[in-house]
Order: C-alpha cells, then sequence, then structure tokens
C-alpha cells in the first residue's frame, strides 16, 4: 500500500497524558501499531510535550511518524480547534505560540473551580489536580474525571453536558489563540493546518463559511472529514466542503482514553476516494522507521 492511497490506515488525531489523554505516548503508539494503523501522529492540545517519544516509539515498532498539536482557537466567540500536521517541532515561534496559548489555562481552572463551589461542587481544582500529568495543561476533561469519580456525574459526559459548557454552572469563558496565528504557527514551521471535527462547532451554515474562508485565506490547507467526533451524516456533510474549499482531507479517532472514547485508534471508515488526503501533501514530512 502507498501513502498516496486513500486506504491508508492513518490516524492523525490522539491524545496522551501529556495533555488529556490518560495513556502514556508509548502506550499509544503501541496500541496504534496493535490496531493496525500504519501513519500516525499524537496531537496534544497545545503542547509539544510528548512529540520526541510518540516519534520514539513509533519508529521503534515500525510505525511511520508525522509531529502533531491540536491548538485552541477562539473565533467568533466560539473555540475551534486547528489540527497541525508535518512540522518541525523546534520551531522557535510555533512552540512560544503554544506556550501563550496554554499559559491561561491554570487560572482559568482555578476561576472554573470557583463557579463550580458556588454551584454547590467545592474542591474541583484540587480534584482536577489529582488527573493532570502535565502542570501546563489542566483541561476541563481533567475536571470531568474527577466529578465523575466523586460521584456527582455517571460520566464525562453528563459532566460536560450538566457543568462544562456555555450556559453552565463550571464554564468560564476563555480567549484562545486566534485563527490567523494558529494557522501561521504551524504553516510556518513547515506543516499543514487542519480544521478538527468541524461537525462538533454550533455555528450557523454563514458562520461555518466564514471560518472555512478565513482559514483557507490564512494558508490552512486540510479539514478533519473522518473524525471520531463526527456521525455518517457529517462524513457525507464534510466531504462536500473540503471538496467545495479545494482542502485536503484528513483522518483521526481523537483518542482519549480506553475507557472514555467510543472510537479508538485506527478504526475510522476510510476517506470517500473523491478526497485528497492530507497526507498524500506530506509525503516529505513523514518520519519513516530507519
Ligand atoms: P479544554 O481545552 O480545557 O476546554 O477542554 C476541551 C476538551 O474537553 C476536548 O478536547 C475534549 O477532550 C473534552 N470535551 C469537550 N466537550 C466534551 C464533551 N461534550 N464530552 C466529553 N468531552 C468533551
Ligand atoms: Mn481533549
Ligand atoms: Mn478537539
Ligand atoms: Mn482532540
Amino acid at each position: 500500500m502507498t501513502l498516496a492511497s486513500s486506504r491508508l490506515n492513518a490516524d492523525l488525531h490522539c491524545h496522551s497524558a501529556v495533555s488529556d489523554g490518560t495513556l502514556q505516548p508509548e502506550s499509544l503508539a503501541a496500541r496504534a501499531k496493535a490496531n493496525g494503523v500504519e501513519l500516525w501522529a499524537l496531537t496534544d492540545h497545545d503542547e509539544l510535550g510528548g512529540q520526541e517519544r510518540a516519534m520514539a516509539a513509533a519508529l521503534d515498532l515500525g510505525l511511520p511518524y508525522l509531529t502533531g498539536t491540536e491548538i485552541s482557537v477562539t473565533f467568533l466567540d466560539i473555540t475551534v480547534h486547528i489540527v497541525g500536521l508535518g512540522f518541525d517541532a523546534a520551531n522557535a515561534a510555533l512552540n512560544a505560540g503554544l506556550a501563550a496559548t496554554r499559559g491561561g489555562r491554570r487560572q482559568r481552572a482555578m476561576d472554573m473551580s470557583d463557579a463550580l463551589a458556588k454551584a454547590g461542587i467545592h474542591g474541583a481544582y484540587e480534584g482536577a489536580l489529582k488527573y493532570v500529568c502535565n502542570p501546563d495543561l489542566i483541561s476541563r476533561t481533567h475536571f470531568a474525571r474527577h466529578l465523575v469519580e466523586s460521584r456527582v456525574c455517571g460520566d464525562t459526559q453528563e459532566v460536560f453536558r450538566r457543568y462544562l459548557v456555555d450556559g453552565k454552572p463550571g464554564y468560564v469563558p476563555h480567549r484562545w489563540a486566534t485563527l490567523r496565528d494558529a494557522v501561521r504557527w504551524i504553516t510556518e514551521a513547515g506543516g499543514i493546518a487542519v480544521i478538527a471535527h468541524p461537525g462538533r462547532y454550533k455555528l450557523s451554515a454563514n458562520e461555518e463559511f466564514a471560518l472555512f474562508s478565513e482559514f483557507r485565506a490564512h494558508g490552512g490547507e486540510a479539514v478533519e472529514v473522518v473524525t471520531g467526533s463526527h456521525n455518517a451524516g457529517h462524513f457525507v456533510k464534510y466531504t462536500e466542503m473540503a471538496r467545495e474549499f479545494d482542502l485536503y482531507a484528513s483522518r483521526g479517532a481523537d483518542f482519549h482514553s480506553p475507557e472514555e472514547s467510543h472510537v479508538d485508534l485506527g478504526t475510522l471508515p476510510d476517506l470517500s476516494a473523491s478526497l485528497t488526503p492530507v497526507w498524500e501533501a506530506l509525503k516529505d514530512r513523514v518520519h519513516r522507521p530507519g
């Protein structure tokens, strides 16, 4: 099988304990390999701290690897995620941009804890910290794990629905990177920017058109079509959007944890053969086993 194939089992979106996943990069590499993944990228939120370990583990297993991250962006007052793939992980501007983006997370977490306390849930910051491996990267997911463990909710989905999304008691608005900066940091480091799971954003058709148009204007070149966050209707819709906006297509489970994630690494359907996979444009950026 060649890299050009839309049938390559590429999984280019997942999280380790370096952000809000529960597995270490080495375990994820082994899981990807065991599940038949043929090209892999670890895409921790706003963070490159797991890249060297992920790449070393992948190459040891004979698994080709692309560098990755998932940048938190504020667009039209909502949070949008932009995945970066195939960049130089040592790029100074990218590293500085990611450090600035994750910089406000600790204060935000303390504010979330105060907000939850007003709703009668006390000690959530300390509780969430028990699940945090990287002190720079405390996320809503860590709060969700704590609220499940302390039996406030039955599962993490319920925590988000009842407490952690806009309009709910533990939600604290936050300003992340701009779309323009995120796309630039990735592309100027030699990578390709990808709109992550567009089906998840609560945007009107006009707002979604603005997201795709502005993303393209800033130099973004790809969109996730097949992801664990999309249903079959989204696969069809974003196949059409990728073609309309002349974007490469990406595929990735967005795997976080064996206990929480419904879609495992390497188990999604293939991209439509009518699309050009993003890995065709990244051939020269793939790290291959020696
Ligand atoms: P944060 O970057 O701290 O805002 O946390 C965002 C993360 O929370 C996402 O990357 C997901 O891992 C997780 N998340 C967001 N919404 C949900 C949801 N409805 N159910 C479960 N996890 C979610
Ligand atoms: Mn996450
Ligand atoms: Mn995301
Ligand atoms: Mn993700």
